[in-house]
């Protein structure tokens, strides 16, 4: 029997492990379904590059799923697997969402607890940035490691100088006061250690930054390939998890659980233990223990991919060293290469008012659940990326690039022919009120309508992000565990 039972040890996981297991009282339990290393030598070494995206078609420490973009367009999506989760193969991109959105955020719980002036202690305490950490709104204390690269790669100064010549503003603090600056070109932040003699950077998830440290504790316990396959429940109180661990099937027992899987696993937990929709449940034979409407609201952001000709080589820093914003539009020159000798241009659009939903396929733990993300079904979705493509085409021109299969004119088709997601899906168990149709915890991330059961990783965030949620996860675990402790 233990305090608290983590379930998944992935990026808010691991925060949320080290934050709680500081109370030497407090016996905590982490279990992670991909594999468990204990110290960053034990990583593997694929994991440790920020320059590469560690996603390689056989590689074990990835979840895969297969899911409709929109209704005639499939795609297939990953996430981490293992201790640091999504934040241990992700592309090491860390800016904080928007002032903006913490306040859509804070209105869906009509509380103020979720605003940025709430939340930039925590921020302030988490990070150590490397070069701003003096400046107004950062810290330079906290365990998470951040710093932009110095020497962008030459590709990388020729978008920023375009952009330049096209009128943007230079930014060179993306997580500066007041909550982030809406529009310009700058460096990215990084979750990365300095650039070693090569000028490669390692990857410092989330797991290095939280959970390995906090290893040694007595009163923390973490299993690795251990995977959840259903909640136990007494009445409407959670008493436990039901796992495979190695295969074989265990229970664990505890006070009180925290759903740390995911945007996608903890709804799949949740709906197969009886916590969903109740027609949903009734058509699978899963009996019901709280209706309620996991899953029902997915949102991500859809991103367009422009291939591109530019005579600088691609670079080996970090997959994203700058990005233009434009409010509710990213533009990303990725660093790393997508077909040999051509650049990619990510256009993505950060405030979708498309939505998609997901569901149990089966009842059996190990089919993956189906996702519809219903992108693109909105006029304004369309209109506004064929604006920010529309733009790209003339970065890439005052950069003298080659667009790759340009369009003419940019029709919905070639559209859906050129859509992709970010990965960054969230907002299935939203935050809200209890008299919130659309709401499955409350604002203390407390699952309503059962007992001893939360949820914190970004399956909670009721409203789009303007910006990569990596930042805000964590935000999301520290803010958290100041309710769970
Ligand atoms: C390839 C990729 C690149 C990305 N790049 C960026 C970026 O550069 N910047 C950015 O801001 N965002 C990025 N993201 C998104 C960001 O990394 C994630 O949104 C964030 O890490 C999610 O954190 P989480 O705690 O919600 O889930 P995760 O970090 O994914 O953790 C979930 C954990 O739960 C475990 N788990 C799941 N099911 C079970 C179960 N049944 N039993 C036990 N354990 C379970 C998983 O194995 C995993 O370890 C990227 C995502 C991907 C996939």
């Amino acid at each position: 029997m233990v305090d608290t039972l983590i379930i998944g040890g992935g990026t808010a996981g691991c925060v949320l492990a080290a934050r709680l297991s500081e109370d030497p009282d407090h016996r905590v339990r982490v279990v992670e379904a991909g594999g468990f290393w204990a110290s960053a030598a034990e990583f593997p070494p694929e994991l440790a590059d920020s320059g590469a995206l560690p996603l390689d078609d056989r590689a074990p420490w990835l979840w895969r799923y297969p899911v409709a973009l929109t209704p005639d367009r499939p795609g297939q999506i990953v996430r981490g697997r293992g201790i640091g989760g999504s934040g241990s193969v992700n592309g090491c991109y860390f800016i904080r969402a928007a002032a903006r959105d913490f306040a859509a955020w804070s209105a869906e719980v009509d509380a103020r607890s979720w605003d940025f002036a709430e939340l930039l202690p925590y921020f302030r305490s988490l990070e150590n940035d490397h070069d701003y950490g003096d400046h107004p709104g950062h810290g330079r204390a906290g365990p998470v490691s951040v710093r932009r690269i110095a020497r962008p790669t030459r590709l990388v100064e020729e978008f920023g100088a375009a952009c330049g010549e096209l009128g943007f503003g230079e930014v060179a603090d993306w997580n500066s006061l007041p909550g982030g600056p809406e529009s310009g070109v700058g460096p990215v932040p990084c979750t990365v250690g300095p650039p070693d003699g090569s000028g490669r950077h390692r990857r410092i998830g989330p797991a290095h930054s939280y959970l390995l440290p906090a290893l040694s504790r007595p009163n923390l316990s973490v299993l690795g390939d251990t995977r959840v396959t259903r909640l136990r429940f007494r009445g409407t109180r959670v008493v436990g998890a039901d796992c495979l661990y190695g295969g074989r099937p265990e229970t664990i027992w505890a006070d009180r659980v925290v759903l740390c899987a995911g945007a996608i696993e903890s709804a799949a937990l949740l709906l197969r233990s009886g916590i969903g929709p109740a027609e949903q449940a009734a058509a699978l034979g899963i009996p019901l223990v709280a209706a309620a409407p996991v899953g029902e609201w997915v949102t991500d952001h859809p991103e367009i991919g422009i291939d591109y000709l530019h005579p600088a080589a691609s670079g080996r820093a970090v997959p994203l060293e700058y990005v233009l914003e434009l409010d509710d539009i990213e533009i990303r020159p990725y660093t790393v290469a997508f077909a040999p000798g051509v650049h990619r241009m990510g256009v993505s659009l950060m405030r979708p008012t498309s939505s998609g939903r997901l569901r149990l396929a089966t009842a059996d733990p190990l089919t993956p659940p189906r996702i519809e993300y219903g992108y693109l079904a909105t006029d304004a979705d369309r209109t506004r990326l064929r604006a920010a493509v529309e733009l790209t085409g003339q970065i890439l021109e005052t950069m003298s690039a080659e667009s790759v299969g340009g369009p003419g004119e940019i029709s919905d088709r070639w559209l859906h022919d050129r859509l992709g997601t970010s990965q960054h899906l969230s907002g299935t168990c939203r935050m809200g009120r209890a008299d919130d149709p659309r709401a499955v915890v409350d604002d203390r991330c407390r699952v309503h309508g059962v007992d001893g059961l939360s949820v914190v990783d970004l399956s909670v965030v009721p409203v789009p992000l303007s910006r990569g949620p990596q930042a805000t996860v964590m935000l999301l675990a520290e803010r958290a565990t100041v309710d769970l402790r």
